[in-house]
């Protein structure tokens, strides 16, 4: 039942070096995609969300774009190990960072890796719609913007409907509230879109919310990961047993503990000793998606599936906690 969770394997067509610390690899993925999704790649025996720069409407290739981050596993690895025909392991697209059904302008704040979902949105909102687009993107300095001649190229082909501020925190120190709501400026009931590192997207969501815009228009996608999750065999801090059990089934085999309240379901898998799928552990990424096909859990945080995924059963498992006695949740193979 549902969408395709598993991995595939993927061919690397092409690695194109956009700054120094950052790379766009083309994939010969088959892939169907909304602008603004990611799919997550395994490697090194991690699992790592990224999501398309390019957009469905206007690249006949499929890209992602990865930027270094100092002492991480999977993006140096990348950066240090794939090359041009090497396959990489791959889940579908997903991700529910996308547009929306509306002809209010796009204004969009990215910050340095940020600009990867951002960009595929607003070229296909100019592509496909008559909405005027508005971007601000902040980059360390000169030598960090990713996609510059790709914003340039947007200008000059839809000089009435896209514009593009650079900032550079060499020239301008950090982005201001001041700044953000400068650039939001008149345009309250546009849809906004954020996403950057976290004190950059936090200080914009509240600029904006302080500039009178309507929660329901701010749309973020947050990259982060809580890096040090749990072992396997280490306890989860602060549950007391509860009436009820938690069912899991992973690989085929069926495990059972009683149900902790306040416990997510892959802390529930922990604690019965597995080793499950996850990444984020913040509800972002999708790689930790299981269904649940006997009762019912709540998600704490869902940034990754859609309504049609969630009346499916598809849960994320580092966000969903039992609301019924018994539950049953299983990990596709
Ligand atoms: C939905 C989504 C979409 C994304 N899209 C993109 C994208 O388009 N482009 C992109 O570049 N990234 C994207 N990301 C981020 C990406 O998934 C990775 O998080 C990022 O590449 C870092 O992964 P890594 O394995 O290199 O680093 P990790 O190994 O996860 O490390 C991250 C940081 O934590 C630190 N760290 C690691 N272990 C420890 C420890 N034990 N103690 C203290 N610090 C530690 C590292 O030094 C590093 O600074 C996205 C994330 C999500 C959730």
């Amino acid at each position: 039942m549902g969408r395709d969770h598993g991995f595939h394997p993927v061919r690397i067509t092409r690695i194109i070096q956009e700054t120094a610390d950052t790379r766009t690899y083309v994939l010969d993925a088959p892939y169907s995609y909304r602008a603004g999704q990611f799919l997550t790649i395994k490697a090194c025996g991690a699992l790592r969300s990224y999501s398309m720069s390019s957009s469905p409407a206007t690249d006949t290739e499929l890209m992602t774009t990865v930027k270094r981050v100092p002492g991480g596993l999977v993006s140096n690895w990348m950066h240090d190990h794939l090359r041009p025909g090497d396959v990489v392991e791959t889940t579908l697209p997903a991700g529910v960072f996308c547009l929306r059904e509306t002809d209010a302008p796009l204004v969009a704040f990215c910050g340095g890796s940020g600009i990867t979902p951002i960009l595929s949105l607003a070229k296909t909102a100019l592509a496909t719609t008559d909405r005027r687009v508005r971007m601000l993107t902040a980059n360390r300095d000169a030598g960090s913007v990713i996609f510059e001649s790709a914003l340039d190229e947007l200008a000059r082909h839809y000089p009435d409907r896209f514009g593009n501020q650079h900032h550079l925190d060499t020239r301008n120190g950090f982005v201001t509230d001041r700044q953000v709501r400068d650039f939001a400026g008149g345009d309250r009931d546009a849809d906004f879109y954020i996403c950057g590192p976290t004190p950059f997207m936090d200080l914009t969501e509240r600029a904006l919310l302080e500039h009178g815009v309507d929660p329901g228009r701010i749309l973020i996608e947050r990259f982060g990961s809580q890096t040090e999750a749990p072992a396997a065999d280490q306890p989860v801090a602060g549950q007391g047993e509860s009436e009820g059990t938690v069912a899991i089934v992973l690989s085929g085999k069926r495990h059972t503990v009683p149900q902790h309240s306040g416990e997510t379901l892959l802390e529930s898998a922990r604690r019965a000793g597995l080793a499950p799928p996850f990444s984020c552990e913040s509800g972002n990424c999708a790689t930790c998606i299981a269904q649940v096909t006997e009762g019912e859990a709540k998600m704490r945080v869902n940034n990754a599936l859609d309504d049609d995924e969630i009346a499916d059963g598809w849960v994320l498992t580092c966000q969903g906690e039992p609301v019924t006695p018994h539950v049953t949740v299983v990990y596709e193979d």
